[in-house]
């Protein structure tokens, strides 16, 4: 009746429990297990923010998908799974099916065309397997990066858990400070976001004993971020996740309300959607005290890989992603430097094969300390720019940031159009001069890079906030 794959077991009684808080009032004071270990645990304490209709309605779907996805995995654990998932996306999925029509035998994955985002647009619900005809789905969007046509993602209960919620179900199987803190009802993860229209609700996390994610949204006015900041302060959090951006705007709300005993001390920060570079993963964990770790995922990929514990790269997620990398010479290999290609075999919804996903990256096949062994992303561009054309040459985009490391700047950014370099930065608590500043880093471009042209300003901070919903991008180019 619970699922107890992967060594999490959720025990009958803390569901009885929970119906039985979810009948009763919450001045119940204690449930009669029958249980004495669980008797002491008190009420199970329900979320004020989400309705208990919706509240149940979310436990049944993630249980199902908690359930469903260990099942999937360990399906994906056998050798002829890639096999399977490429047959069932070539006889399901209409775009395939007609692409593939004229091959007689199985495909395999050389088979496949290349997928870029521009073909799923186009493509549409054509790209759906068809077996999601009959089944309970929610709908993800995608609006990329750079406010292109977003893209609605199909997702099922198991491809939901997998992809939203097994990461943090990860971090607290491997970090025992984690899973000693889960408490049925208790906070577990807190996830911070910015979106205009994302909905503050909470939900329970079966694979995380049955504690919360709470889904909280900053931006919405003073009073609600500094409400936030109280609940961060006085809740033991131990897992706090969101953008490096939204987090770093965290901190300095957080800055600006006065000092109580309590302070933000969650046990780890998982972050993704954005690029973290390295002075932002030490201002955070010098910030929030806690070390800080990055996962690489997408909306229309799910999870892709984990930051290795030891912080030697990004392990590549085994079984349920298939990483390749597309060279220049436009083929693609299991180790490299390229776009990354991903074929999802845990994607039952939307069974992406080849898909081009617009990231930069290099991949190697590791075993590493932590116990980990296969391929490893030990450079992660994403989206960012690697290298500007300036004054006739190339710049990699890590020379820029060590000229600019001396400089009192609290953040930058730098994006090239044409032949014209555009740095916004944001001065730090030791800059005295700010237009001093600006004229020192033009006068040093141009002398070592050959930069004729900058427009180098200082911005408040607010002004180096990405748009609402949107990526957080240190360098860009229109032209690279
Ligand atoms: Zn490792």
């Amino acid at each position: 009746m619970w699922p107890a794959c992967a060594g999490h077991v959720v025990p009958l009684c803390l569901l009885v429990k929970l119906c039985l808080s979810m009948e009763q009032s919450t001045s119940m004071n204690r449930i009669a297990t029958g249980d004495s270990d669980h008797d002491m645990l008190g009420p199970l304490p329900l979320p004020s923010d989400t309705s208990r209709v919706k509240l149940v309605h979310l436990l049944a779907i993630a249980l199902e998908g908690y359930r469903g996805w260990h099942e999937q995995m360990a399906r994906l654990a056998q050798r002829d799974a890639l096999e399977e998932f490429l047959g069932y996306a070539a006889s399901t999925v209409p775009y395939y099916r007609d692409s593939l029509k004229t091959l007689s035998n199985t495909p395999d994955l050389s088979d496949f065309p290349l997928l870029s985002r521009d073909d799923l647009v186009r493509e549409g619900t054509r790209m759906h397997s068809e077996n999601l005809r009959n089944a309970q789905v929610q709908h993800r969007f995608t609006g990329g990066t750079t406010n292109r046509k977003s893209i609605r993602i199909p997702r099922d209960a198991v491809s939901w858990y997998g992809f939203d919620l097994y990461g943090y179900e990860r971090w607290s199987s491997s970090e025992r400070r984690i899973a000693s803190q889960l408490r049925p009802g208790k906070t577990g993860v807190v996830h911070v976001q910015n979106y205009l229209h994302w909905k503050e609700e909470s939900l329970f996390l079966p694979g995380m004993n049955l504690s919360l994610l709470r889904g909280r949204r900053l931006g919405r006015s003073p009073l609600c971020d500094r409400t936030l900041v109280q609940f961060l302060r006085t809740e033991p959090v131990p897992i706090l996740s969101g953008k490096p951006s939204v987090l770093r705007y965290l901190s300095e709300i957080d800055a600006l309300i006065p000092p109580d005993p309590t302070t933000i001390r969650p046990t780890i920060i998982l972050v993704g959607g954005e690029n973290l570079h390295d002075d932002e993963r030490e201002y955070l964990e010098e910030w929030f005290r806690c070390p800080v770790y990055s996962e690489y995922r997408s909306t229309e990929c799910g999870l892709i890989a984990t930051e290795c514990s030891f912080k030697r790269g990004h392990h590549v997620m085994p079984h349920t992603v298939h990483l390749q990398v597309l060279g220049r010479d436009g083929v693609a290999r299991d180790e490299g430097t390229g776009e990354l290609l991903v074929t999802n075999p845990a994607n039952r919804c939307v069974p992406l094969v080849n898909y081009r996903t617009g990231d930069w990256a290099t991949v190697v096949r590791t075993r590493c300390d932590c116990g980990f062994e296969g391929q490893t992303i030990t450079e992660l561009f994403g989206k960012e720019c690697r290298a500007f054309q300036l004054g006739g040459r190339t710049t990699e985009s890590r020379e820029l940031a060590r000229l600019l490391e001396p400089f009192p700047l609290l953040r930058y950014r730098v994006h090239q159009r044409a032949e014209k370099l555009f740095i916004d930065w944001v001065p730090d608590a030791n800059c005295q001069d700010a237009l001093s500043v600006s004229n020192a880093i033009e006068a040093l471009l141009g002398s070592e890079l050959g930069a004729t042209e900058c427009d180098v300003r200082p911005v408040s901070y607010s002004g180096m906030q990405p748009g609402i919903g949107s990526k957080q991008l240190r360098f860009a180019s229109r032209i690279a």
